[in-house]
């Protein structure tokens, strides 16, 4: 993990360094200087979260906005609250089929030009792009939230739901052993209080066969949107050491 962060630090400096220069040369409103990197005027971070699902991107997309001072932007925030606007598209989304990469891309597209004229200086991007046809975006870094596959399998069985308040927990002890060059992990459950306990329900897509799926599908669509970020030397990979309190501060260490 050193190893890692001693491997990207320089080129994430120097990505938040040039986007800082270019962004400067653009508005040319003040002299380059040098010293701080992160006080680089207007839309200093253009930042996309990826991770599978159940990886819990939201959430560490979240909180890092609110750290940089940039709107955490989902796109299925973005769906959902256009779906009382457009009748065509509430129709898709109930079928359970695929918001196509156009309508997604003009919501975005909207939603970054509305932030971008309310002077919002940046965005992190949280399920875009999902497939190399929405990857066109300016993008500065990209960072790839990665844990292990079994580790996040018993974490998605574990998910309940309590029938009554819908709040979420999750039932799944994990104490998985370090082999084949993966690390242990131990994340404890998250236990609901005695009024929720006996009304705990399980989503009907949380069996193993569809999370398996659900994965697989994650992977097929995402992987040339990781090879395409790869290529342009932006994408950053990060190995979640265990659940969020453990592996946020380590996360922000690696990023900042
Ligand atoms: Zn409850």
């Amino acid at each position: 993990m050193a190893a890692l962060t001693r491997l990207f630090k320089p080129q994430f400096s120097s990505l938040l360094f040039h986007r800082s220069l270019s962004t400067l040369s653009q508005t040319n409103s003040s002299p380059p200087h040098t010293d701080d990197p992160n006080d680089g005027g207007s839309r200093s971070f253009q930042w996309v979260f990826l991770g599978s699902p159940g990886v819990g991107k939201g959430t560490y997309a979240s909180r890092l906005s609110t750290l940089l001072g940039v709107p955490h932007i989902a796109t299925g925030d973005l769906v959902r609250q256009e779906l009382p606007l457009s009748p065509q598209l509430d129709e898709v989304v109930n079928q359970g089929k695929l918001v196509s990469d156009e309508i997604i891309f003009n919501l975005l597209s909207k939603r970054l030009e509305a932030g971008e004229s309310r002077g919002e200086s940046g965005f992190i991007l949280d399920g875009f792009p999902r497939t190399i046809r929405q990857a066109v975006t300016e993008i500065d870094l990209v960072v790839n939230l990665k844990l292990r596959e079994d580790v996040l399998i018993e974490k998605c069985l574990g998910r309940r739901i309590c029938s009554e308040c819908g709040k979420g927990f999750n039932v799944a002890a994990i104490d998985a052993k370090a082999e084949n060059g993966l690390p242990g992990m131990s994340m404890p459950p998250l236990l609901p209080p005695q009024q929720c306990a006996s009304k705990l329900i399980t989503r009907a897509d949380d069996t193993e066969p569809v999370v398996r799926e659900r994965l697989r599908v994650y992977k097929e669509k995402s992987e040339p949107v990781e090879d395409y970020y790869r290529k342009q030397g932006k994408l950053i990979e990060f190995d979640l050491p265990g659940g969020i309190p453990e592996s946020w501060p380590k996360l922000l260490e690696f990023l900042i």
